[in-house]
């Protein structure tokens, strides 16, 4: 059996954010980086949306009543919470935090409203668009999905306008044309944001310090 060495570097655990507007193909893009990372926990919101024909509760949503997340909110057990499409959603504080805490990476599925408040609590958090071929494509997603009534379908495709015009604010763009092709983009935002020396909180590198091993320079990691 061939022994894995121990990681070189112990760090938080990352935030992921990824926003888009709904039919840009978000889940099946999260299915394909599961594939890739199964590591990567999924952050489950709690909504007061009446729950869709093969959502589970407790692994799609948790899905609540209005008096139940409002006694949430005034209680601050959530991170951030925002209204989308006349539905409240809110990502629960505590296994957020515990991801962070343990070095587990998190992704959040979160619209841009909630993207904004998270970064403010938590700046070191990744933010992600993710970015439809086009509305038409958009549309057309939307329509086939079979799962809205037409009115609800024309309230999120004029919201969609809305939201792409928060791009500005993310840290990064994946644009869906191709879900194998927009999977990679993601997977190498994730390596590189794992990789980076800021969000090391210790070093054990005495593995590596032989009589030639690496100079350092200024302080001693
Ligand atoms: P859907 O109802 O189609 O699952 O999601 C509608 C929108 O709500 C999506 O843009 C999704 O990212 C967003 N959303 C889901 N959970 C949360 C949450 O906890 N907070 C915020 N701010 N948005 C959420």
């Amino acid at each position: 059996m061939t022994r894995v060495p121990a990681p070189l570097a112990k760090r938080q655990g990352i935030i992921f954010i990824l926003s888009a507007p709904s039919g840009a193909g978000k889940t099946t893009l999260y299915n394909g980086l599961k594939l890739v990372h199964p590591e990567i926990k999924l952050s489950v919101s709690c909504t007061t949306r009446p729950r869709r024909a093969g959502e589970v509760n407790g692994r799609d949503y948790r899905f609540i009543r209005e008096t139940e997340f409002d006694q949430m909110k005034a209680a601050g057990e959530f991170a951030e919470w925002a209204k989308v499409h006349g539905n409240n959603y809110g990502t629960p504080r505590k296994p957020l935090d515990h991801s962070v805490q343990t070095g587990r990476d998190i992704l959040l599925d979160i619209d841009v409203q909630g993207a904004r408040q998270i970064k403010k609590s938590y700046p070191q958090a990744v933010s992600i668009f993710l970015l439809p071929p086009s509305l038409k494509e958009l549309k057309r997603r939307l329509a086939s999905r079979g799962t809205d009534r037409s009115e609800i379908i024309q309230r999120r495709l004029a919201n969609a306008r809305g939201e792409i015009g928060e791009i500005l604010h993310y840290d990064y763009y994946v644009e869906n044309r191709d879900v194998e092709e927009a999977v990679e983009v993601l997977s190498a935002i994730v390596a590189a944001e794992r990789a980076k020396i800021s969000r090391v909180i210790e070093w054990r590198l005495d593995s590596l310090r032989g009589e030639h091993g690496p100079k350092d320079h200024g302080q001693r990691p």
